[in-house]
């Protein structure tokens, strides 16, 4: 999924997600990351409530669509699963580029193994990730361009894959936990198949960063029912620790450098690398983050 649904594309595909919200089963639940009950209320978008949890300051929709239907706006909307923090408009070069970018931060925790992308979509990573691990993909609307296609992919939900206890090195989830219908039990479950100081990484929206302080009726990311859950530093923390991991390292995001609009988008852009990743980790900007199991 992307960062920011952005571009002629998506005034589009917003109305037919607000009529698609009229048509969706609803839950009232508390927050996805912390289970706290009260909450203020921040923005109506597609017709979802956003609120934000009065104890971890994350960001959700409530109610939320039921669980079942999930999979339906994915299928309808296949744009919206690609699987890497890009476009509505998709760019294979882009997509590759940025798949080299993230393998090349991974291999400086862990190097050989079983590696799973849960959220695979495309499969850029996956194919990149294929030179130096045995894979395995998860997606509920896989769409594997040619250079993925052979890799073994399983199409639904992770706990649906149920997958053998310890039986992965390293787990990625890149922009997948902002669409989670119950993303703790999916961290319960990614903790479960992993073995023992297996490694995380994953990457998701951030609701303590400069753009969602600044002005969250604007924030493009808050995006109901493709995102439904935009988790705080303190609840990430938080939640890492009540589960078993614990957090190693993290970065900014792989496109953060193309996005700055003084660089124009130049490869060149990351020599600022150093700068960005200070300002993810002071929490200005998101975070690739990677945890270990403890
Ligand atoms: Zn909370």
């Amino acid at each position: 999924m992307d960062r920011e649904l952005s571009g002629n594309g998506m005034s589009r595909i917003r109305n037919e997600l607000t009529a698609l919200s009229a048509e969706m089963d609803t839950l009232d639940l508390p927050c996805p990351g912390c289970d706290g009950d009260p909450f203020l209320p921040v923005v109506i978008r597609n017709n979802f409530r956003i609120v934000r949890c009065r104890a971890c300051r994350s960001l959700y929709a409530r109610p939320r669509p039921i669980e079942a239907q999930l999979a339906r706006i994915y299928e309808k909307f296949p744009q919206l699963s690609n699987g890497r923090e890009g476009q509505v408009n998709d760019d294979p070069e882009d997509g590759a580029r940025e798949a080299k970018d993230r393998l090349s931060r991974l291999l400086q925790f862990v190097r050989t193994g079983h590696l799973l992308d849960i959220g695979c979509g495309k499969g850029d990573f996956l194919s990149a990730a294929s030179r130096i691990f045995v894979v395995q993909g998860v997606d509920v609307a896989p769409r594997l361009r040619q250079e993925a296609r052979g890799l073994p992919v399983f199409k639904g939900q992770l706990e649906e894959a149920a997958f053998p206890q310890a039986s992965f090195d390293v787990v990625t989830a890149v922009e997948v936990f902002e669409h989670l219908f119950a993303p703790q039990r999916t961290l319960r479950e990614i903790h479960r198949i992993l073995k023992p100081n297996g490694v995380l990484l994953f990457q998701t929206g951030d609701a303590d960063s400069f753009l969602a302080r600044l002005n969250p009726n604007t924030w493009t990311y808050l995006e109901p029912p493709v995102h439904l859950n935009v988790f705080s530093r303190k609840a990430l923390q938080d939640l890492a620790e009540k589960i078993g991991f614990k957090p190693l390292y993290s970065w900014s995001f792989d496109r953060a450098p193309q996005k700055l609009p003084i660089l124009g988008g130049r490869r060149s852009s990351t020599a600022f690398r150093p700068l960005l990743d200070l300002a993810a980790r002071q929490g200005i900007i998101g975070a690739t983050f990677v945890w270990r199991k403890g």
